[in-house]
């Protein structure tokens, strides 16, 4: 749905934290691309930019032809501690993905109107949750709760899907699980999605395109073939 373009990207925090240093790549449209990279390469940082939660030292990054300047309705992100309401139904916390849209009344209890109801429960439907729709959050197990954040996300309708390290608390099992509804949401919705991931195994698994980041700089940009374990 939207080409990526991250060029000349630096981010210092203080005085002298580069916590990313010069990045640029370009991300195609509908191209599922993982971020891989050990802590504090700047992944985190990087995603945050690309969601407008934090603005560039030096750079520009833009969705499609725009710029990011600030938190966009059309970029969603999925989180590693999912933040959901955990005393909310699925349902409920899949619908709140439509606060983040333009248009869309900015509390819970307002009604939706059924276009918004359609899309929260098709975006359950595609994490394979529409029976566990009515059940409360946290009677959920970690790899459901998750796939409610993916769900959650899928209902703001994005341009862009972002995910920061969406599988890091689950165990392997559920972690290919919520990776797999991951990958097969962004495939059916043909969606740009930038997934960061500390797992090498899981990366090859579901990834199509591969960033290595190390120390803000990219050290590697290719496809599975050419991915190797110590990125
Ligand atoms: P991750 O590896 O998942 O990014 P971190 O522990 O590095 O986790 O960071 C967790 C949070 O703390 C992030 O929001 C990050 O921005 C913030 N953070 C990380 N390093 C620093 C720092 N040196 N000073 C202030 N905040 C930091
Ligand atoms: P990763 O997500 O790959 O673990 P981060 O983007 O969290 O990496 O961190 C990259 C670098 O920037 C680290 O040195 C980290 O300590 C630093 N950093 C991240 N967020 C902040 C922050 N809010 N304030 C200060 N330093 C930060």
């Amino acid at each position: 749905m939207a080409t990526i373009t991250i060029d000349g990207v630096s981010k210092v925090y203080g005085e002298d934290t580069v916590a990313l240093d010069d990045v640029s790549f370009t991300v195609e449209d509908g191209e599922f691309m993982v971020l891989l990279g050990p802590s504090g390469a700047g992944k985190s940082t990087l995603l945050r930019l690309l969601n407008g939660l934090e603005s560039p030292t030096s750079g520009e990054i833009y969705v499609g032809d725009e710029a990011v300047a600030g938190t966009r309705s059309d970029v969603a992100m999925v989180f590693q501690m999912h933040n959901l309401v955990e005393s909310m139904s699925a349902y409920r916390n899949a619908l709140t993905g439509a606060l983040n849209r333009t248009g869309v009344a900015r509390s819970v209890t307002t009604q939706y109107g059924d276009d918004v109801e359609r899309m929260a429960l098709n975006a359950l439907d595609t994490v394979g949750l529409l029976d566990e729709a009515g059940q409360r959050a946290d009677s959920m197990s970690g790899g459901q709760q998750q796939r409610v954040g993916i769900a959650r996300a899928l209902t703001q309708d994005p341009q862009l899907l972002l995910a920061d390290e969406p599988v890091a608390s689950l165990d392997p099992k559920a972690a290919e699980d919520v990776m797999g509804y991951l990958r097969a949401a962004a495939d059916e919705r043909e969606l740009t999605t930038i997934t960061s991931l500390h797992q090498v195994n899981i990366a090859r698994a579901f990834g199509e395109r591969f960033i290595g980041l190390r120390d803000g700089e990219v050290v590697f940009d290719g496809g599975k073939d050419d991915l190797t374990m110590d990125v």
